[in-house]
């Protein structure tokens, strides 16, 4: 089996391009992180699932990843929220950081290297703005500092959004802004949010900067912090699709405005989780936490299993049957890991194969298909257990926790006896064995190639 080269989609070049690396051997890779004014709900776990398996895929090709997450602890929703709460603003944001890191876990989603937070970077952004002002880029106007988007030649380079869009000298403050049209966007607020009620502004969150007390925009955080960690000039950046404009698109403007280089090479985009045809938002109140999946019994790890079977370019419908018919095939493939002894000699020819699905700009649902193609093939066990750890790297669903299933005392002879029955034609008899086994915990399954057993509820 030739190896196939490691190959992404680039929202840049809005082409599968061949994945080459800054330096040699190492990848830099940002993905935008979190809001902590809330739980986290799970189509932006769509989006880290996603970028954890890229994770994941680039280390099973033998990079060695940087990876940053950052934390976005300030901005218009979570004064909001403090200040409906009645509350300072950090008791908010400490609080849903820490349920997103569990729940990060649950998932088996691999920690980012770092995980700056937006309120422990602000000197770096306000130099970041100074730099920016210094270079006729931005502006002061009389609510904030702003980035001239005219100013820069390349805007809409990513989203592909044309000047003809740009409503000239329009400015937006609010965090959540116009989809459609250009506008000079904020780098730094003068207080009050527009968001903020009338006692709330006065506790308002602001930093003392050059150009004015205030606070920083959204933008401005991705671009100082990724800067400040992986250097001007690094190899992926993703997030989920509604971020390629405006956001992505900014951070590029103020990035290479304020730098002279490029400042990305590959622009990576999930695309979303939907409900009813509709994208999965708390804005449109129709969410689910992880702690809504586990009041109906289903457990983290079936959502990562349902999130691997689409391509993370695909839209994914979520309806709780799908989410059920993933928890099924979770179980079932446990139960076929667990049938199996200790790992020998793979299956190389298998293995092969889902690597280069995994290569082929990430194609999950052709490497699941790969993995279930082994599971039911005629290796021995041992060989499919060596393989399915290989994928397991990849896939993250715990499956090197998956122990050899040992019957219970008494079962062997009773499935023995069971065949023996079946052999003579008593079917009644035999019948009765199976309820017998079922109730030390053992099913019994009858294959062309004889009776295969598995324990119930691994
Ligand atoms: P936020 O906390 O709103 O900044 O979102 C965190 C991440 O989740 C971002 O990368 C978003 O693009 C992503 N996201 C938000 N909604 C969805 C969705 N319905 N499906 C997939 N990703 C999403
Ligand atoms: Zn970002």
């Amino acid at each position: 089996m030739a190896q196939s080269k490691l190959k992404l989609y680039n929202y840049l070049s809005k082409k599968v391009e061949e994945f080459k690396p800054v330096t040699e051997g190492k990848v830099g890779m940002y993905t935008c992180g979190p809001t902590v004014y809330d739980f986290v709900h799970i189509g932006n776990w769509r989006t880290f699932v996603f970028e954890d398996v890229l994770k994941r895929v680039l280390e099973f090709n033998g990079y060695d990843v940087t990876h940053v997450m950052n934390i976005t602890d300030i901005d218009d929703k979570i004064i909001k929220r403090a200040s409906d709460d009645g509350v300072d603003f950090r008791q908010i944001t400490e609080k849903y950081e820490k349920a997103f890191r569990d729940d990060l876990g649950k998932l088996n989603i691999i920690p980012a290297g770092h995980f700056p937070k937006a309120t422990d970077n602000i000197t770096s952004m306000i130099q970041f703005i100074e730099v920016l002002l210094k270079k006729g880029f931005a502006y002061k106007a009389d609510d904030g500092v702003y980035f001239s988007v005219e100013k820069f030649a390349d805007y809409g380079k990513l989203s592909g959004l044309s000047k003809g869009n740009l409503k000239k000298g329009a400015r937006v403050n609010d965090d959540l802004y116009d989809k459609e049209n250009w506008s000079d966007f904020a780098l730094w607020k003068f207080p009050p949010s527009p968001k903020a009620s009338e006692g709330q502004a006065k506790k308002e969150p602001s930093w003392p900067a050059p150009f004015g007390e205030g606070r920083p925009g959204w933008h401005i955080e991705c671009s100082a912090m990724s800067m400040a960690l992986l250097g001007e000039h690094f190899d992926i950046h993703s997030g989920g699709v509604d971020l390629l404009f405006p956001h992505h698109e900014n951070e590029i403007a103020q990035s290479e405005a304020a730098t002279g280089k490029k400042f990305v090479n590959y622009w990576m985009e999930g695309e979303h989780l939907l409900v009813g045809g509709e994208k999965m938002a708390k804005s449109l109140n129709n969410i689910f936490t992880l702690s809504d999946l586990s009041k109906r019994g289903i457990e983290p790890l079936s959502l990562r299993y349902l999130f691997l079977t689409a391509h993370y370019r695909s839209k994914l419908n979520f309806t709780w049957e799908s989410l059920e018919a993933a928890q099924n095939a979770l179980s079932n493939l446990r139960g076929e890991v667990a049938g199996w002894d200790a790992p020998k000699i793979g299956c190389s020819e298998f293995e092969g194969d889902f690597k280069n699905a995994t290569r082929d700009d990430l194609d999950m649902p052709r490497a699941i298909a790969t993995m279930w193609e082994m599971v039911k093939s005629d290796y021995p066990g041992s060989a499919k257990r060596q393989s399915i750890l290989v994928m397991d790297k990849v896939l993250g669903l715990g499956l090197a926790d998956v122990k050899k299933s040992v019957l219970p005392k008494g079962a062997k002879e009773l499935i023995d006896r069971r065949e023996t029955l079946r052999a003579e034609g008593k079917f009644e008899e035999s019948d009765k064995l199976r309820k017998e086994l079922l109730e030390m915990g053992v099913e019994v399954e009858d294959t062309p190639e004889g009776p295969k057993w598995r324990l119930k509820k691994i």
